[in-house]
């Protein structure tokens, strides 16, 4: 295999801080792959991670965030990597004995291990602690290298629009009942973000994105995780006002999602599923006419695959969109890691046309 090379382009300034938007999986292999590129080019770099909380979930009275905990895992060397979930070395005693009680849900995929990480959760939540603060605690223990703050420390859940039993009724269910139980395979109407409209950012968001130096969108769920992020008052805002040029890396690769189910939560949003679509539906910063009915665009530069979707250069550049066509795949650490330098570098070139 080919070495890759990590070094940044010399012509450009080194950033001191790099602001992330992310969800589970993606976000969080892509930010690993992130911190190995700037280790190794750009160290003293620090990361902000502001997760996506829409996922949480409360069961069995534990308050279950699955997004915060595959950053932390997986930066923290944690993961089940054969899953891309979950710590590794699971046992799953808890859900079968609570499923030999006949006590629902059985659907949820609650480990031993993981049950400890929710236990201490619940409980600093219930002694009065705010989301950010239990996340900064339970990240004393996994050290992901990065600071990571829940997009909100209010409590919102993205609920999904789905036909009900009774013909011409609907009915509305948790997104990760719709997830894991139906595998997304029943029709979404709408998605739903119960909470939102009063929910705040998190203590050091919106400095986050506003002291950044640079914005990455990592190749996270355009709709269920990035999407959410945006509907929490006050982020889109930060991100169209921020100086850091915000760089997003498609995932969507030859028109269909690498993993998992993206495209039946685009289609809910009436947004086809390619590459093209999705920079499209987050917009160009630039424009003066705000894209969709969102209240502004967000990107100044997008990266497809390189195999598949080069055609997105041509269509999306004229928009204001700087477009790339690089690999996309997230095969292994180091094939990400070039990932997230093509995105820096994409970044400093942005910053330097504006100059
Ligand atoms: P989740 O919360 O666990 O679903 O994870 P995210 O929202 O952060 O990321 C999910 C998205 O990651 C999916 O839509 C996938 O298409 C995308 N994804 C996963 N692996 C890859 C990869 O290797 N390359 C790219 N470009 N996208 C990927
Ligand atoms: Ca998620």
């Amino acid at each position: 295999m080919q070495t890759p090379d990590l070094s940044p382009d010399p012509s450009n300034p080194t950033p001191r801080s790099v602001a992330v938007l992310a969800g589970g999986i993606g976000g969080a292999r892509f930010i690993r792959g992130l911190l190995h590129y700037l280790a190794v080019s750009e160290p003293g770099t620090e990361v902000t991670v502001i997760a996506n909380t829409g996922d949480d979930i409360r069961l069995f009275g534990l308050q279950i965030c699955p997004d915060l905990d595959s950053i932390m895992y997986t930066l923290g060397g944690g993961i089940s990597e054969e899953r891309g979930w979950g710590r590794e070395g699971e046992t799953f005693t808890i859900k079968d004995e609570l499923a030999a009680y006949g006590a629902p849900p059985t659907w949820f995929g609650l480990g031993d291990r993981d049950t400890a990480t929710h236990l201490v959760r619940t409980q600093m939540l219930s002694a009065g602690y705010p989301l950010s603060a239990v996340t900064e605690a339970l990240c004393a223990r996994w050290q992901p290298g990065v600071r990571l703050i829940p997009m909100s420390d209010d409590r919102v859940e993205t609920h999904v629009v789905i036909d009900a039993d009774e013909p011409g009724t609907k009915q509305a269910i948790h997104f990760q009942e719709w997830w894991i139980r139906h595998r997304a395979a029943v029709h979404a109407h709408e998605f739903v973000l119960i909470g939102a409209e009063d929910a705040k950012p998190a203590p050091g968001v919106i400095d986050a994105i506003r002291n950044a130096d640079i914005v990455l969108l990592p190749p996270s769920n355009p709709v269920v995780s990035i999407g959410t992020i945006l509907q929490i008052p006050g982020i889109r805002e930060a991100l169209r006002q921020t100086s850091a040029p915000v760089v997003g890396l498609s995932p969507i690769v030859g028109g269909a999602p690498v993993r998992g189910m993206a495209d039946a939560c685009l289609e809910a949003i009436g947004v086809a599923t390619s590459a093209e679509a999705v920079a499209r539906h987050y917009g160009a910063r630039v424009a003066s006419v705000p894209a969709g009915a969102d209240g502004g665009g967000i990107l100044d530069g997008w990266l497809v695959h390189d195999d598949t979707d080069s055609a997105a250069i041509a269509n999306l550049t004229p928009l204001g969109i700087t477009t790339r066509a690089v690999p996309l795949l997230m095969t292994d650490v180091d094939a990400t890691a070039q990932m997230a330098s093509a995105a820096m570098d994409l970044a400093r070139e942005i910053m330097a046309a504006r100059t």
